[in-house]
């Protein structure tokens, strides 16, 4: 079935607000085995009335959003119901609703507010529980002299779309669909190896299964592999998947790295220390975004200068002299000292060179060490070589970090 969404709002087209509907509607219609074919944004306005006439002919399934207010650009409603040669009858029910509504706010009720209360004839009202436009749908070809699709009206606020789509729209579009497609999708967030690798990996085998689609998502120190497909062949890849990448897999869900290093530290009760100089406090940021962090997290130190090495993390100035601020025994005496300071199970430490000045010829722009100190064993450090923009020199570094320490959490060979 032909589906399309065709976002209303001149805001989306300045760029002052980024469209949420068009992921959320797209993962929820996934199981029922529908997947959106085309997204239009029009301003709001009369561009809205030659798309939805061209659309009606050629699709199955349009879900339109935005422009079911009381202002004078809110023009969704009107414009269907003349396409369609469809009276705009008021709904008693809706107009009383609606007033209750606006009087327990403390609102002054106006004629343009009333119109919010029209229905065009044959429609399904679909309530709005967080806000005062309703939705509504109007099955297909409801005016049997004019070919239309199944059509829904949703409103623009992304907290009264998604509620009214979960309660209203699903149902009805199950009823439509039927037998449902049973499709199925599944995501596997990976750290440590690039996108190459994981193709390498996992891209032949896994498009063998008959059925399946295969995706990416390459970000910063991460790989999202995304598998689609019928549950059985679903099963297939995701053995194949795990197989060749189990070790680097950290999430399936929408997890990001530190919520789940979050997660392992709160049911190991155990705590956590940064001490961290090219990466400028990035990593302490990253952990204290997540919920809960507060029962793991101790403290971050961020040392960015010689002298703030030595005289908060107590740093040998002698190291510093014989082997640089940015090399391998600074880095673990980072991680040593913060995890003293600090009295915390782990300490993590990044000290490198994110550019562009600043290299030399044995350690260039981009280099950087990264250890872990834990207690009751040696301190482990790696180097890393990630010459980019300063940045996504911090994100590599952070998710360079974060990697160390989840595969010690996990009993993980660090290679
Ligand atoms: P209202 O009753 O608030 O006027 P409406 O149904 O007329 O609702 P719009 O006026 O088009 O909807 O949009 C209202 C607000 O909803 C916008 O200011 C914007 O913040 C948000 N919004 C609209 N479209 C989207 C979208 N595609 N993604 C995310 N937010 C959106
Ligand atoms: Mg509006």
């Amino acid at each position: 079935m032909r589906v399309v969404v065709l976002n209303t709002g001149t805001e989306l087209l300045l760029g002052d607000v980024h469209d949420t509907h068009l992921a959320f509607i797209a993962r929820e219609i996934l199981p029922l085995g529908l997947r959106i074919e085309e997204r239009r944004t029009v301003p709001d306005g009369e561009t809205i009335r030659h798309t939805l006439a061209e659309l009606f002919s050629r699709t199955a399934i349009l879900f339109v959003t935005g422009g079911l207010g009381p202002t004078t650009d809110d023009i969704t409603r009107d414009v269907v119901a003349d396409l369609l040669g469809l009276e705009l009858r008021q709904d008693p029910q809706l107009l009383a609703s609606l007033k209750r509504r606006l009087e327990a706010r403390g609102i002054k009720w106006t004629s343009r507010i009333a119109r919010q209360a029209c229905v065009p004839a044959g429609a399904q009202v679909l309530a709005n529980e967080n806000g005062s436009a309703s939705g509504l749908y109007l099955k297909v070809n409801i005016n049997p002299q004019i070919p239309s699709p199944h059509l829904f009206l949703l409103p623009g606020p992304p907290r009264e779309l998604q509620p009214m789509f979960r309660a209203y729209v699903m149902p009805i579009l199950r009823s439509i669909v039927q037998v449902p497609g049973s499709i199925e999708r599944r995501l596997y967030k990976i750290v440590g190896i690039g996108e190459s690798t994981v193709e390498e990996a996992i891209g032949e085998k896994v498009l063998a299964v008959p059925g399946i689609e295969l995706g990416y998502c390459a970000r910063p120190g991460e790989v999202d592999v995304r598998v689609i497909g019928e549950p059985h062949a679903v099963l297939r890849a995701d053995a194949i998947i795990r197989n060749k990448l189990g070790l680097w897999i950290f999430s399936t869900s929408d997890e990001t790295l530190e919520e789940v290093l979050v997660e392992l530290l709160i049911k190991r009760k155990e705590t956590l220390a940064v001490a961290e100089s090219c990466t400028g406090g990035l990593l302490s940021d990253r952990i204290t975004n997540v919920s809960g962090a507060s029962a793991v997290f101790l403290a971050g130190y961020i040392c960015y200068s010689n002298q703030a090495k030595m005289s908060a993390l107590d740093v040998d100035p002698k190291l510093i002299e014989q082997h640089g601020a940015v090399s391998e025994p600074v880095a673990r005496s980072m991680a040593e000292q913060a995890r003293m300071c600090a009295r915390s199970t782990y300490a993590l430490a990044t000290t490198g060179i994110a550019g562009p000045t600043g290299g030399i010829a044995d350690k260039p722009a981009g280099t950087i060490y990264v250890a872990l100190a834990s207690a009751g064993s040696e301190a482990t450090v790696k180097k890393f070589f990630f010459p980019s923009d300063r940045e996504t020199f911090k994100e590599l570094a952070a998710q360079a970090a974060f990697d160390l320490l989840r595969r010690k959490l996990m009993s993980i060979p660090i290679q």
